[in-house]
């Protein structure tokens, strides 16, 4: 996979999925602006990347702010000269049933999940067209093709990225920038350390390969997608949850 030279920035890249892809484009020679809000976790990664072909750069940045995004995605262009992937990887949950859920669990996993996605892929493309290359990665979920009960805020807002990705997908395509979705089962990483042992049992046996998948197991499909390789594929959602949904 030909990730050599290559500048991408990823969001949600201080821990769990982000943090695995920031590494494996890394290892591949790609430069990674990893962007979170954690500053130290994401300097302890930038360290980890001494020994790689590509390298980690730490960046501040609150996904939810448009200020922050506009200043990322200047200053990436201006220190780099270009911007060669987006991978929208930052994500919350705030899980209630529906009767439970406030206005305020809604509209924050909307902001951090969905809105962002708009502002990133808005703010790169600029400079992806202008270089008539680019590579956008969202990353979904199989709540946002499946539901799922207690999710009804993170569901919407990963059904609304796949929607928002084929949209761009086919707005874009002519300028050979594609726009994809990898859309994770269950993985484990800070957000579902959080399920009780119970419900993770109750989980296992939905799962056709009777676990849970790692970071690294949805960086590998993130780094295709994001290589020279990927060239054909776009407007397409890649379900990575050993079998679970089909
Ligand atoms: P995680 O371990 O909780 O990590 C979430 C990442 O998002 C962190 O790096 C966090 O960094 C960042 N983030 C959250 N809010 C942010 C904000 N306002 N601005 C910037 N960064 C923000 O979650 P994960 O499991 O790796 O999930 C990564 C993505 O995969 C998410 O989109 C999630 O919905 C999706 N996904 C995960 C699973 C799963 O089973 N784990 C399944 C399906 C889909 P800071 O807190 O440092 O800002």
């Amino acid at each position: 996979m030909n990730l050599k030279d290559k500048v991408a920035i990823v969001t949600g890249g201080s821990r769990g999925i982000g943090r695995a892809i920031c590494l494996s484009l890394a290892s591949r020679g790609t430069t990674v602006i990893a962007c979170a809000r954690s500053e130290e976790k994401l300097a302890a990664l930038a360290n980890e990347s001494s020994d790689l072909s590509g390298k980690i750069i730490a960046c501040k940045l609150d996904v939810t702010s448009e200020d922050d995004i506009k200043r990322v995605v200047t200053e990436t262009e201006e220190a780099h000269g270009k911007i060669d992937i987006l991978v929208n990887n930052a994500g919350i949950t705030r899980d209630k049933s529906i009767g439970s859920m406030t206005v305020e669990d809604f509209d924050s996993v909307m902001d951090t999940n969905l809105r962002s996605v708009f502002l990133l892929t808005q703010a790169v493309l600029n400079p992806m067209v202008r270089a008539r290359k680019g590579r956008i990665i969202n990353i979904g979920s199989v709540s946002g093709i499946m539901g799922n009960a207690g999710q009804c805020n993170y569901s919407a807002a990963k059904a609304g990225v796949i929607g928002f990705s084929k949209t761009v997908a086919k707005e874009v395509a002519r300028r050979k920038i594609t726009c994809n979705v990898v859309a994770p089962g269950f993985i484990e990483t800070e957000m579902t350390d959080v399920l009780s042992d119970k419900v993770k049992e109750m989980v296992k046996p939905l799962i056709p390969m009777r676990r849970f998948g790692t970071a690294e197991e949805i960086a590998n499909v993130v780094a295709f997608l994001a290589s020279d390789e990927s060239s054909y594929v776009t407007g397409q959602v890649f379900v990575v949850d050993g079998g679970m949904h089909m």
